[in-house]
């Protein structure tokens, strides 16, 4: 079977799944541990890049005083990163870790000195840390950081690429959001879009995942899409055609959003070029400290902004949920494309995440199955 973005699934051997068997390095104060699981899908994905039926993220635990912080890595080969990667650069981290966790912007500023890339094994890191601070204070990571819980957006809901009866199955499953996102390829995109437009008149996103060709094809379908309903793209093409995403912004009737596009830090005066938004992702950047400074640098751009996830565990949900209220378009929804969650996170309320009330990051840890 082929992963996600076209890696076979069968290069993830089980010798790379530490069945929770976790790693403890660090400094006497200080332990960092983490270990992988298998995430079962409920539904087989299929997006432009690829298929598959699971995922593997990694659980990575910082004690210090008796504290606990988790944090979580969802790799993505996308981006050239794996569980191996992952494990690999976490080794690396934990050798850096000073024996106080507090002074979280100078590790992390340290760790990227030393380790390029490796962003969701840096996500991670930078979660677990913000979580043992919450924990430490006795208070949620967004009260800490001055963020009005209650001001966030609705959650979008993914449907992946599928037959369009499939399609209409999940959209009819999902009855409370109050907004889908559509997964197209450039295949039977029109057929999908009509088959939903049968079912439902809810608002729809439509996720390209760099699946349309060339410029003029993109133009001709997202003018057809802006006639259905349709509020915003998601990297129509592939992400190194920047030219060719300045011409379609310049022309497109609705607002085109980078994800594939941006990774790490990016380069935001080449991204407000090309597109009117940017989707930030806690695993393509490296976690809450560097999200927020995206967010600040497509402030000042004049950007929209969207928060995104990869499949993931409820943990990396409720890391993001504690700053989604400071963007516009909230896609927070891996964890409901998984099952035998091992965290509980954030609740859902008539489409809106609840960001969760407890300290740190508000992740409850499941015992293990
Ligand atoms: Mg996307």
């Amino acid at each position: 079977m082929m992963g996600d973005h076209g890696i076979s699934t069968d290069q993830i051997s089980l010798n790379d799944v530490i069945w929770f068997k976790p790693i403890s390095l660090g400094a006497m104060n200080l332990q960092i541990q983490w270990r992988q699981v298998r995430l079962p899908l409920i539904h087989a994905f299929t997006i432009a890049h690829g298929t598959s039926d699971f995922r593997i993220n990694t659980i990575v635990s910082i004690q210090h005083q008796g504290i606990t912080g988790f944090g979580l890595a969802a790799p993505n080969p996308r981006y050239g990163e794996t569980p191996t990667t992952t494990d690999q650069a976490l080794h690396r981290i934990a050798m850096m870790l000073p024996e106080n966790p507090l002074a979280i912007r100078s590790i992390m500023h340290k760790v990227n000195q030393h380790i390029e890339g490796a962003y969701a094994a840096k996500a991670a890191v930078d979660m677990a840390l913000h979580d043992w601070l919450g924990k430490s204070l006795d208070a949620p990571l967004h009260y800490i950081w001055g963020i009005d819980a209650t001001q966030i957006a609705p959650t979008s809901m993914t449907i992946g690429v599928d037959t369009p009866e499939k399609v209409q199955k999940k959209v009819r499953e999902v009855p409370q959001f109050k907004v889908l996102k559509i997964k197209l390829n450039g295949e039977r995109d029109r057929e999908l879009i009509q088959a939903i437009r049968d079912v439902t008149d809810q608002p729809l996103r439509v996720d390209a995942n760099e699946g349309w060709r060339d410029k003029t094809t993109a133009l001709k379908e997202i003018e057809w899409l802006a006639t259905q309903g349709v509020e915003l793209i998601e990297q129509p093409m592939k992400a190194k055609f920047w030219g060719e995403h300045a011409w379609l912004k310049e022309r497109s009737p609705l607002p085109l959003i980078a994800d594939e596009a941006l990774d790490g830090q990016g380069d935001m005066t080449a991204l407000a070029n090309a597109y009117h938004g940017i989707n930030i992702k806690l695993m393509k950047c490296g976690g809450l400290l560097p999200a927020m400074d995206l967010i600040s640098q497509a402030r000042a751009f004049g950007m929209s902004m969207m928060l995104g996830c990869m499949v993931e565990s409820s943990l990396g949900i409720a890391a993001a949920a504690q700053i989604a209220p400071l963007v516009d378009y909230v896609d927070l929804d891996g964890h409901l494309l998984i099952r035998d969650d091992p965290f509980l996170g954030p609740r859902l309320e008539k489409g809106r995440l609840q960001v969760p009330q407890r300290p740190g990051l508000g992740a409850l840890e499941r015992l293990a199955h």
